[in-house]
């Protein structure tokens, strides 16, 4: 990849079970994006913030054809969506990824402070924006992702968004999390966004712990272990059983927990 600066953008790593990282930790977000070669087909989670050719760095690793599965629709995990042919995501979140995301409300995320290393030289913040892009086919809870030889169940996971979810290999004990599980600021206050439904969510995936080897969340530290859901889960347990939050700001609550933080909107045992 020398022969192509602007892919230095991205840091990969490689993990058991043919599992690569695509990270991006030059970018406060520190997205990661997943890729699973499979006999058929490579499936790809999530394509990043688009600020450089996540799809060259996919055909490096593998020459199976890609299909694209979005955790959800926020803009650092859609970026580069447009370079796929096959995408497929969660109806809750379609209307996000259809219309993309227009240059002016990428500025916070282009500002010179969001970078902590030198820009792609393919990338022009005055003009980046994330081009909208249609599905192939909407995915809901239980459908099964298979690539040949490995299967994905697609678990729906609201509450972090209207269409979080999460991936889990049956087989092998993975858990791909996207934004519902991450060491950071964990958050339900943006639009789609709710504390009930993320509370259930977390419920659903502490009880899958027995049979966990290992979580793969979307951004900051990773891997991570399964036990971590429980510390998440039990978090969300005592802010609806009364904790105070830590901080009340921007008509949102934030509430602090060590490696994580939650933030609710100020009304969020209204939320649905
Ligand atoms: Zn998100």
């Amino acid at each position: 990849m020398r022969d192509k600066p602007e892919l230095d953008w991205f840091e990969v790593r490689e993990f058991p079970h043919g599992v690569i990282g695509i990270g991006e930790p030059g970018h406060f977000e520190d997205v990661k994006s997943y890729l699973i070669a499979g006999n058929d087909l490579a499936l790809l989670v999530d394509s990043g913030m688009g600020y450089a050719d996540i799809s060259a760095v996919v055909a490096a690793y593998t020459d199976r054809s890609v299909l694209l599965v979005n955790s959800h629709g926020h803009l650092d995990h859609i970026g580069d969506n447009w370079r796929f042919d096959r995408r497929w995501a969660h109806p809750g979140d379609l209307d996000r990824i259809r219309a993309g995301v227009p240059n002016e409300r990428m500025q916070h995320f282009l500002a010179p402070d969001a970078f902590n290393r030198p820009i792609p030289p393919t990338l022009n913040p005055e003009t980046f924006e994330i081009p909208g892009t249609d599905v192939e086919r909407t995915i809901d809870d239980g459908d099964e992702i298979d690539i040949g030889g490995r299967v994905f169940t697609v678990l729906h996971t609201p509450g972090h968004s209207q269409g979080s979810i999460s991936l889990l290999e049956e087989e092998t004990g993975i858990l791909i999390a996207g934004d519902t599980i991450y060491e950071g600021p964990l958050f339900s206050h943006r639009e789609g966004g709710s504390a009930r439904q993320y509370r259930t969510s977390l419920q659903r995936l502490a009880a899958l712990i027995p049979q966990l080897s290992v979580v793969y969340p979307s951004h900051n530290r990773y891997p991570l272990e399964p036990s971590f859901i429980v510390e998440v889960r039990d978090a969300m347990e005592q802010i609806w059983d009364g904790r105070e939050p830590d901080l009340t700001e921007d008509g949102a609550e934030r509430f602090e927990f060590g490696s994580f933080s939650f933030t609710f909107r100020e009304s969020w045992r209204n939320d649905p």
